[in-house]
């Protein structure tokens, strides 16, 4: 066991601060990584700040953190996929089972048994895992991609979060050329699913409350941009989507996306608001509309989304920011004020 630099929080109103964190010596199977970059994510607020109560109680300390990539400094005796040097990268789960049914179709995010990156039982030192909000990290080789070389590593963290949970809901649903889709809110993970949308060849709409994200939102990649806030605007559009997906952060009129699909289209809910969300039965059954969720994506098909990001030179738009910002960012997000992503330059916890 050894000590890693964090930042933590310790109450639901409490601001963050430096704190020092116990990490596991590398066991053979294991990867131990400096972490270079960590991008903050909206899931990250919402369990510092314990919004997911219901569903997954916040443990005190808690150091988020699931968007991170780094560099390799210690192996494992019998780690065979990377050595000390490579770049590498770990998102929002650090374990599963390996054997149910879920890890056996590569879809671990749906096993019953997983380890989230932070806030999860630690079945290696107990207490809770804690997050990329760190300096360092130690991994099972089995839950640490590797890291495209050739993009902007500040951009890279946030792939392993906003860019697998927004990549596989459209993989799923068929998002290719020829399909209307829509994206609602242009935050970290809207934003990113309007990259691989235009990448994927479909007709792209962004939906936003923010009238001032709409430039954006062309040069990212979209077709149009309707301001939701505008009955004219989401009334052009009724009827006529294949697939939406669905990423704002807080409670919003879900029924007002469900009118505008076509028949057997579907709305992907991915962003996750405390509160439930109403939905009007009459929406779907008149033309045999789905509305589903999707929680980000299984170990291989994220490496295949980093592999395609290389490929394609997708990275996300971060505004870098020392983890002494921390605070003040986490403000922003609430506000909906960050193009597009926070991701933490981890140099900066060395004066800490
Ligand atoms: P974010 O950067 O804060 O973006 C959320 C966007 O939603 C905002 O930029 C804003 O876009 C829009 N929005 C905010 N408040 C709104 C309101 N009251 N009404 C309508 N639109 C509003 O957050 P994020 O990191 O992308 O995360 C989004 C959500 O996804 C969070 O709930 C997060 O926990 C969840 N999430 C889920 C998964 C999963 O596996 N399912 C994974 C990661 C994150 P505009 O300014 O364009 O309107
Ligand atoms: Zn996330």
């Amino acid at each position: 066991m050894y000590n890693a630099k964090a930042y933590s929080v310790s109450s639901p109103a409490s601001p963050f601060v430096s704190a020092s964190i116990a990490r596991r010596d590398p066991t053979e199977h294991d990867v131990q990584i400096e972490i270079l970059f960590c991008g903050i994510c909206h899931s990250d607020l919402h369990q510092a700040r314990n919004e997911w109560s219901g569903m997954m109680p916040t443990v005190y300390p808690c150091v988020p953190g699931h968007e991170i990539v780094g560099r390799v400094r210690k192996v494992g005796s019998a780690v065979t996929k990377f050595k000390p040097g490579d770049l590498a990268a770990v998102g929002c789960m650090v374990d599963s089972d390996r054997t149910c049914p879920e890890c056996k179709a590569d879809l671990e995010q749906f096993c019953p048994n997983f380890t989230l990156t932070y806030n999860f039982p630690d079945k290696h030192l107990g207490g809770v895992t804690y997050g990329g909000y760190s300096e360092s990290i130690v991994v099972d080789e089995r839950f640490v991609m590797r890291a495209p070389s050739n993009l902007n590593l500040a951009g890279v963290a946030p792939l392993l979060c906003a860019g697998i949970t927004t990549y596989s809901p459209m993989r799923h649903w068929g998002v290719t050329k020829g399909k209307k889709v829509g994206v609602v809110g242009l935050g970290g993970l809207g934003h990113m699913a309007v990259k691989f949308a235009h990448a994927f060849g479909a007709h792209t709409v962004v939906f936003t409350t923010s009238p001032g994200k709409k430039e954006d939102a062309l040069r990212l990649g979209a077709d149009e941009v309707a301001i939701s806030r505008n009955a004219d605007e989401m009334n052009k559009h009724a009827g006529s989507f294949d697939f939406i997906l669905d990423a704002v952060a807080a409670e919003h009129d879900i029924n007002a996306y469900i009118n505008l699909l076509a028949r057997d289209g579907n709305l992907t809910m991915v962003g996750a608001p405390a509160t439930p969300l109403p939905v009007a039965v009459f929406g779907l059954i008149m033309r045999r509309r789905s509305f589903s969720g999707s929680a980000i994506g299984g170990i291989a098909e994220t490496q295949e989304m980093l592999d395609f990001c290389a490929r394609h030179n997708i990275a996300a738009d971060v505004e870098v920011i020392p983890i002494q910002k921390v605070n003040e960012a986490y403000e922003r997000l609430v506000k909906s004020d960050v193009k597009y992503r926070f991701s933490i330059d981890m140099a900066s916890l060395k004066s800490e």
